[in-house]
């Protein structure tokens, strides 16, 4: 898991694009949607929720931008040299963001404890049968629902 107060390093495939993010994490999840598999070209992608002031930038992402399944905007941040995926961020909610776990020095420190978005999954992809599998996603935590009010 993201600890809270460690700090974890990351960036993109070619490097240009470094970041340091402070834990703990609000979250952390496999995302089965079809925008995440259409956005990496695989089955799912692993994200760590975090609320956006967890995260420090240097270099200067590229972004695009889509509506997501929620009606809401989902804007995804990534190398535009390398195409490396960095983090995700959206209108709904606004506070919070999702970094991807692949994007992190040591994706190991991460450990998914739930499966998000399901419906979606591809049957060739497989998850760990011990943690929670959700159609869509889980109801938010108090601490995640407190966590996105803050700014
Ligand atoms: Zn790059
Ligand atoms: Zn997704």
């Amino acid at each position: 898991m993201i600890e809270r107060d460690n700090l974890y390093l990351g960036g993109c495939l070619c490097g240009d694009i470094r970041y340091e993010l402070k834990g703990p994490s609000l979250f952390e999840a496999q995302c089965c949607c079809k925008d995440c598999q259409k956005a990496t070209g695989t089955g799912h992608t692993t994200i760590v929720g975090i609320h956006t002031s967890q995260l420090v930038i240097s270099g200067s992402p590229s972004e695009y931008t889509n509506y997501g399944e929620s009606g809401g905007t989902v804007t995804r941040h990534f190398c535009g040299k390398c195409a490396g995926r960095l983090y995700t961020s959206g209108s709904l909610p606004g506070e919070m963001i999702m970094v991807q776990a692949g994007s992190l020095d040591n994706p190991n420190a991460v450990e998914p404890t739930e499966v998000i978005y399901h419906k979606d999954a591809v049957n060739w992809d497989h998850f760990n049968p011990e943690i929670p599998t959700y159609e869509l996603y889980a109801p938010f935590s108090d601490d995640t629902k407190a966590a996105m009010d803050k700014d």
